[in-house]
């Protein structure tokens, strides 16, 4: 069996959403839940310098340079886009659409407030140690992302899952990423 990676990266300091934008429409006005995973950010991000190749917004946006786009178009074999989020320099939020199901119920997440204006729950927490089904397909050299999104309101964000190949050569290019190795249970 194919093993799984969770990918993180450190805090680049900076919010994706505008966290005090009441009327933004990517998220619900009632809970705050992101209404899609990955959009345009806000007008106040900016970043002036680069500081890694991966970096995590608050909110949980992945960040990533130019190198890391061209890096996942050679290796990744699972399909992926990316929004321009910054000029200078030129850095973009990954969006991942190959998903898989995370097994909340082995780690234990709980569902909280939900919100009866958009149908969602405004906060799912426990996402560690991660678990995925095994009765999912995965290639040991792709890149996908939890169905569950998680942590809180405008936060709440999917994690970031790596076939095992990928992960070996990720390791070796980007000394900045860690990983977290998933536990894969049987789906009932
Ligand atoms: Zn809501």
């Amino acid at each position: 069996m194919v093993k799984l990676f969770q990918v993180d990266a450190a805090n680049i300091g900076l919010y994706f959403y505008n966290q005090d934008d009441e009327t933004s429409e990517r998220i619900c006005a009632s809970c705050g839940r992101p209404r899609s995973l990955v959009g345009f950010p806000e007008r106040h991000f900016r970043l002036r310098k680069e500081r890694a190749d991966w970096g995590a917004t608050y909110d949980g946006q992945m960040i990533i340079t130019e190198r890391v786009v061209t890096f996942l178009q050679a290796h990744a074999s699972t399909p992926f886009t990316t929004i321009k989020v910054n000029r200078r320099p030129a850095m973009y939020a990954l969006k991942l659409s190959e998903v898989l199901r995370f097994d909340a119920k082995t780690v234990g997440t709980r569902f909280e407030d939900f919100c009866t204006r958009c149908g969602e729950y405004a906060t799912i927490v426990g996402a560690s140690p991660p678990a995925v089904f095994t009765d999912e397909k995965i290639d040991p050299m792709g890149i996908y992302r939890s169905d569950l999104i998680f942590a809180c309101g405008r936060e709440m964000h999917p994690i970031i899952l790596v076939g095992e190949g990928l992960q070996k050569i990720l390791m070796e290019y980007f000394r900045e990423l860690d990983f977290e190795v998933v536990r894969m249970s049987d789906p009932d």
